[in-house]
């Protein structure tokens, strides 16, 4: 039974399928109200076996795991986010606390839930329903084709340790184990201490649910200190914060030595450079002032990928300080979360507020300039809706400063991780570029322009210095989903500074879970190993080995490997004419001999390529009803022999691959299809894809 993670004295952990808190809570770091300074629990893993939480998932986490294929853990995931769904109002009142207003916590909340939805939905639209995925075509490797290779892979053989950051307890958990879960990794989870709570009480839901399968997600609530020394070239730590915590982790011995596999997203100095055609009374420059005083408040800047540098014209200093102040002036009400009317929060802890404070202030010294906000206590809307300072508060106005030289290298290099941004101004195209670069890697930068030309300089320029890079302008300022916001469809991470990490980022993520490995032999087993039938490998001509047609066999009868082998057919100059005529295609190569010779590619008048498809269909068909239900595309459609009038031609159609659909009555069947003429040389290669009742 789950303790009650808002009502006790520890956040507790759930380790090897139960919930575990340690003996002497009293000894734990204290948790408070981020808006308060009221303490909520006190955290700690005085006690807690490490090592035998990294054991059980490598053991029970992998074993329930591999029992499931790549869309029976998509589907867990959907099912998950379904029920997430249902309790979002409770995580809500939790993640107040945090100092999150509602708007932040469904950045956090419903974010973390979407991750779930998107690779649920994109684990069985782009991965097999099986174990292995296939990486690239296959190689040939010896003259008569008995040998040949390709890359495969499979799922690390460990766990993925997890360490998040404070600032998005929700989502960052949840978008580092969705990717982990759909590669059939377990995860450990360890949330950052001042708002661990909040993921300890999503867990404890997703606990509740029963959806996911044993050892496959584990919660460490406290400092974890050691969780490195357990691991071992098996694993993988992806981790999320500062960069100090970075490097010390990366160069642990079992890191540097060891084999685990390290991943980091860490802070950084993302730019924002409005392009020098987004003058005052654009919608340009009123999408950038919008985005900047956005990225400056929500989560009161506690974003990896908050504006840190905003690089403007030189000339549009004056107006963009001024037009950022304004709308700060209009938009932002800063107070507890619960308070009615507040759009802004506290930062995660006093802790935090003072590492603000002093980077601020070393920013000052180096030559910044405060040109928007005060770093006095401001005064806040309180709870109960007064107003005034909260001493215990970790409270901040946001701060907007200015650099009279933009070169200082204090505000490309020194990150206040809260609601604050800088503006400097550039003088060209290839400054701006410059100075991004000044940021030594970042996360994300956003150019906004409606130049295409501009943006073409810009984006060029910049791109191998961060992650994401987010074009804004008119056509995409309502619906762009944002400066800060990374999409799990799209890689998340950046270079130098930022980590060199790639969370998120669609399938590529869950490969990131994966090992590829280069495996070798004849196609029959590339073939056994894969799933998925490979050129030159066995068929069964099913027509002539058990009289039936493969398109009468239904999905749980049809093997990989089955095949139909047409008759030749004739392919005349009528033929030609006639299918020239009644669909319109009258292109040379088909109607006018003269000109078709003349063509470097064609001996003379050729069949047209949809000719042969058609008639291809005509040649494999079975026509009675049956479990095949529809021919939904073709796929990697190659015409490589002409075919002249009077050749002819066959079809050779094999099962290459079975996709059975969780959900669904029927699946779905890619068929090798390959055309050749008389002298059995290929004329055309494609796969046909079609849907099979099961
Ligand atoms: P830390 O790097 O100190 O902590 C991040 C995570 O690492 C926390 O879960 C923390 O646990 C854990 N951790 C710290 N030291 C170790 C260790 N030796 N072994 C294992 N785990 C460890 O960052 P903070 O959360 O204190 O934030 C500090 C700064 O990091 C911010 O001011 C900001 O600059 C940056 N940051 C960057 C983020 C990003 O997304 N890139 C997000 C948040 C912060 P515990 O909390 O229990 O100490």
């Amino acid at each position: 039974v789950a303790p009650e993670v808002t009502a006790v004295q520890t956040v507790p952990s759930f380790v090897q399928g139960a919930w575990w808190a340690p003996a002497a809570a009293a000894d734990g770091v204290p948790v408070r109200d981020a808006s308060t300074g009221e303490v909520l629990a006190k955290v700690s893993t005085e006690g807690l076996d490490l090592a035998a939480v990294v054991d059980y998932g490598r053991t029970v986490g992998q074993r329930e795991l591999g029992r499931l294929t790549f869309h029976q853990r998509a589907l867990k995931l959907k099912e998950l986010a379904q029920f997430l769904n249902g309790r979002r109002e409770e995580f809500y009142e939790v993640s107040f606390k945090t100092g999150a207003t509602k708007i932040d916590s469904m950045i956090d909340i419903d974010g973390g839930i979407g991750v779930l939805f998107t690779f649920g939905s994109k684990g069985r639209r782009e991965l097999p329903n099986s174990q292995v995925v296939v990486d690239g075509p296959m190689e040939v490797l010896s003259k008569d084709g008995s040998f040949a290779g390709e890359h495969i892979y499979t799922r690390i053989p460990g766990v993925a340790a997890q360490i998040n950051a404070f600032n998005f307890p929700v989502w960052g958990m949840l978008e580092k184990f969705a990717p982990a879960f759909l590669a059939g990794v377990p995860t450990i989870a360890k949330p950052a201490t001042p708002s661990g709570y909040l993921a300890a009480a999503v867990v404890r839901a997703i606990v509740e649910s029963g959806i996911l399968p044993e050892g496959s997600l584990q919660l460490v609530s406290g400092p974890a200190r050691t969780l490195l020394d357990a691991l071992d070239y098996r694993d993988l730590m992806a981790f999320t914060g500062s960069a100090s915590t970075a490097n010390a982790l990366k160069s642990h011995p079992n890191v540097v030595t060891g084999g685990v596999r390290f991943t980091s997203e860490t802070d950084s100095l993302n730019a924002a450079i409005l392009g020098p055609d987004a003058v005052p009374g654009t919608p340009e420059f009123d999408a950038f002032i919008k985005s900047v005083v956005t990225e400056m408040t929500v989560k009161a800047g506690q974003k990896c990928t908050s504006i840190r540098r905003t690089i403007v014209p030189q000339e549009l200093v004056s107006d963009v300080v001024s037009a950022v102040g304004a709308r700060i002036n209009e938009r932002v009400v800063l107070g507890d979360p619960r308070a009615e009317g507040v759009t802004m929060g506290a930062l995660a802890s006093l802790e935090q507020l003072a590492d603000v404070r002093a980077a601020v202030h070393s920013m000052l010294d180096a030559g910044g300039e405060l040109a928007y906000g005060t770093l006095d206590s401001p005064s806040v809307t309180r709870a109960d809706g007064t107003v005034g300072v909260v001493e215990d508060g970790a409270f901040m106005s946001p701060l907007l400063l200015s650099w009279a030289d933009a070169e200082t290298q204090e505000v490309h290099s020194r990150e206040a991780f809260g609601p604050v941004s800088s503006v400097i101004g550039y003088r060209h195209l290839d400054d701006a570029v410059r100075l991004a670069a000044l940021g030594s890697g970042s996360l994300v930068a956003t150019v906004c322009t409606n130049d295409p030309a501009i943006a073409q300089a810009l984006v060029t320029g910049i791109a191998a210095h961060h992650g994401r890079v987010l074009m804004l302008n008119r056509e995409d300022a309502r619906t762009s989903t944002g400066h800060g916001s990374p999409v799990p469809h799209l890689v998340h991470g950046g270079p130098g500074r930022a980590g060199g990490g790639e969370e998120l980022g669609g399938i590529r993520s869950v490969l990131h879970h994966m090992q590829r490995t280069a495996i070798q032999g004849s196609p029959n087993m590339l073939t056994a190993v894969t799933g998925v039938w490979h050129s030159g490998a066995d068929r069964n001509f099913t027509l002539e080995s058990e009289g039936v047609h493969p398109f009468r066999k239904s999905l749980g009868e049809l093997r990989i490997g089955d095949a139909f082998r047409s008759e030749l057919r004739q392919v005349t100059l009528e033929d030609i004419t006639a299918f020239a005529n009644t669909t319109g295609d009258t292109f040379y190569a088909h109607t006018n001999q003269e000109a078709a010779a003349a063509n470097p590619f064609f001996p003379g008048i050729v069949a047209h390529g949809y000719l042969q498809l058609s008639w291809a269909a005509g040649l494999f068909v079975e026509p009675a009803p049956g479990p095949v239900l529809a021919n939904y595309g073709l796929e990697n459609l190659r015409f490589t022999t002409p075919l002249a009038a009077g050749d002819s031609f066959r079809v050779v159609l094999t099962a290459k691959k079975i996709t059975p659909r969780e959900t669904d009555e029927y699946g779905e069947v890619a068929w090798d299809a390959v055309l050749t003429n008389q002298h059995d040389e290929t004329v055309a290669t494609y796969d046909v894809l079609t849907l099979v009742a099961k």
